[in-house]
């Protein structure tokens, strides 16, 4: 089974989940954070590094002397990440997709195949869990082709040997999180009963919904706002799978990079309650077999 840990924004909540849930889920385990623009699973899972590697995007790299200026492939281009001007051909690489199209179409062959650094996949053990992670390049602006590469990678790992996922999905409702998501068998949202929390739960419940994925909630800051986002949830048929208290003790188990569900006996089981929550859904939808 594949779980999403996702929020409609950042700051919710969601890696404090993810580490949670790792440290008590009882079968094996692979923990992913495709969070690549601020991934930040590692601090609290402490993982050993075993490997690493960078990852790339193809980029079209021009021959000029070769080019005829025919604008084919500027016209191809959906980014704008080739333009031609007269007798002047640029590529701009940090806005290609990647696609190739620009080097199949081009008659003269002009265009060959370059690279450009996405960031780099690293992975390794957390405890008695194995651990996966992307970190994108500095002044990368592209997310989804390094989460490609990791959940490529993630397949190897699980040819390798069969586990459970649990994937720290990036924050929001852009193509990152979708992405993140769209692969996943039970969808986990993290809010907080606050305006914001209940707007951006808003947003995530309409770009998830249409997945067809399990879905349930986690409120964590229990107890600090208002009950609107119990409101949502009820309207809208979304159980509340766990909520976490508005307490220091989490607070500062935070700051000093510690796995909430390590603080106390009431922090653990509230996390295992939550598990068991995930896997119920995950046997509806047909997804665990062995729960
Ligand atoms: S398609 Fe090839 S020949 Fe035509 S403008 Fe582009 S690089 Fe030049
Ligand atoms: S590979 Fe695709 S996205 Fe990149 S420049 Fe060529 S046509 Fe554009």
């Amino acid at each position: 089974m594949k779980v999403a840990i996702a929020s409609g924004k950042g700051g919710t909540g969601k890696t404090t989940v993810s580490a949670a849930l790792t440290s008590v889920w009882n079968r094996p385990v692979i923990a992913v954070d495709l969070d690549v623009e601020a991934p930040n699973l590692h601090l609290f899972l402490k993982p050993q590094i075993v490997g690493q590697q960078k990852a790339h995007i193809e980029v079209p790299v021009a021959d000029e002397s070769k080019c005829s200026y025919c604008r084919a492939c500027a016209e191809l281009c959906q980014f704008k990440a080739i333009s031609v001007f007269g007798n002047v051909l640029l590529t701009f690489t940090d806005m290609c997709h990647g696609c190739g199209g620009c080097l199949a179409i081009c008659p003269e062959k002009a265009l060959l195949p370059g690279q450009r650094e996405l960031g780099e996949i690293l992975w390794g053990q957390a405890d008695d869990n194995r651990f996966l992670m992307g970190r994108s390049r500095i002044g990368e602006a592209m997310s989804p082709p390094l989460m490609r590469a990791v959940k490529k990678k993630l397949q190897v790992m699980l040819h390798e040997s069969p586990a459970d996922v649990l994937i720290d999905a990036p924050p929001g409702v852009s193509c990152p999180a979708v992405n993140a998501a769209m692969d996943a068998d039970v969808i986990v949202l993290v809010t907080e009963p606050t305006p914001f929390g209940l707007y951006d739960l808003q947003l995530a419940h309409e770009a998830f919904l249409p997945l067809g994925k399990p879905m349930g909630i986690v409120i964590n800051r229990a107890g600090l706002g208002e009950d609107k986002v119990y409101n949502f949830c009820r309207s809208k048929d979304l159980p509340i799978w766990a909520q976490i208290p508005y307490d220091c003790r989490i607070a500062v188990a935070y700051s000093h990079s510690r796995i909430v569900a390590d603080v106390s006996p009431q922090f653990k089981a509230l996390f295992m309650g939550l598990a068991d929550k995930i896997n119920q859904a995950g046997v509806i939808a047909g997804t665990v077999c062995h729960a």
